[in-house]
């Protein structure tokens, strides 16, 4: 079965932004392919950060994961800090990465335009990624555009590690993206992609009258300027809401309401706001029952833990010896654990 690897970082609560773009498909697809879905807070010190809060935050996300239907049973869930082969195989790869690589990377150029001082953990983040998928040998990865160059990055560490100590053989697959259908989810100032950083989202555990009030001063098509203006629903970020949450023949209503003038905006954003409340309800109930019982998370999470070191061990000891380092004393398996 092929394998797949999903990062996400962990922000706390899931927003509908991610849960429509990404979390979906991985519930989707873990029915179909054996499925790493890792809660990557190695990645989420690269730049300014709240220590106070990343684990709670870390917990929260495995919430949400769990409540938008993560299943353990068919995933391995579980968090990049507690599987240190990520780190080490990290390091292992930086000995073949180059580094102009790493400095053309868009995302590198535009996040240390905010640092005085660049820390090293931001350039060299997508040799982590590499490590994140390498270490597990995935075939597939499921990534946003903003990624896709990071996941060239990672195609040409593999080649480059493969022609190296490869042995002649493609030790690591050149993982391919699977780019889910174009869901760049617009945040509620109608501009910027939706982000908990810009402050535009709406929680995927929000209660009901905190999406009503997060969606109903939400930008729209500003032609909308009283009742009787007709809008052009195609330009209005509420519109397209509308096709995530709301049935077709509702979609249609909305698009003909817009164009004719036949209701105000905030009729529509009403209408969405019903629709959206009740599609997350089942999500928010299953949450709050996991925030109950964060026990049973930790235990999930342990679990996804240790079976991912075990496949990490096992690539990382093929690894070391491909690279020529002095085996460690003890079966490699117990070597692992004990750090
Ligand atoms: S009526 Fe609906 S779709 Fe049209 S501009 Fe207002 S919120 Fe947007």
């Amino acid at each position: 079965m092929p394998r797949i690897f999903s990062g996400i970082q962990p922000s706390g609560e899931l927003h509908i932004g991610n849960w429509l773009g990404a979390v979906q498909n991985w519930v989707n697809l873990q029915r179909s392919y054996e499925s790493l879905i890792c809660i990557v807070d190695l990645h989420a010190i690269t730049s300014k950060y709240d220590k106070d809060t990343l684990a709670q935050r870390t917990r929260d996300m495995a919430i949400g994961l769990l409540a938008a239907g993560i299943d353990p049973e068919q995933a391995t869930l579980f968090v990049q800090s507690h599987v240190p082969q990520h780190s080490e195989l990290q390091w292992l790869l930086n000995s073949v990465t180059p580094l102009g690589e790493l400095e053309r990377m868009t995302q590198f150029k535009d996040k240390s335009q905010k640092f005085e001082s660049v820390p090293a953990g931001l350039l060299n983040y997508p040799v982590l990624m590499a490590a994140d998928i390498l270490l597990y040998r995935a075939d597939l990865v499921p990534v946003g555009e903003d990624q896709v160059q990071h996941l060239e990055l990672t195609r040409e560490i593999a080649r480059k590690w493969n022609a190296e100590f490869g042995r002649g053989e493609d030790f690591f697959p050149e993982p391919q993206p699977i780019l889910a259908e174009a869901k760049r989810i617009t945040g509620l100032d109608g501009q910027a992609k939706m982000s908990k950083s810009l402050g535009n989202t709406i929680g995927l555990l929000d209660t009901p009258e905190e999406i009503w009030q997060k969606l109903r001063p939400a930008k729209t098509d500003p032609a909308r300027v009283t009742r009787k203006d007709p809008g052009n629903p195609e330009i209005c970020n509420i519109y397209h809401l509308h096709k995530y949450f709301s049935p077709p023949e509702t979609v249609a209503l909305v698009a003909e309401s817009c164009r004719g003038a036949k209701w105000g905006c905030l009729d529509c954003k009403r209408v969405l706001a019903d629709n959206m409340i009740a599609t997350l309800a089942p999500i928010r109930e299953r949450a709050l029952q996991l925030q109950e019982d964060q026990d049973r998370v930790d235990e999930i999470l342990a679990d996804g833990a240790t079976a991912a070191r075990r496949r990490a061990s096992e690539t990382l000891g093929e690894v070391r010896d491909r690279m020529g380092f002095l085996p460690a004393r003890g079966k490699p398996a117990v070597f692992d654990e004990v750090r």
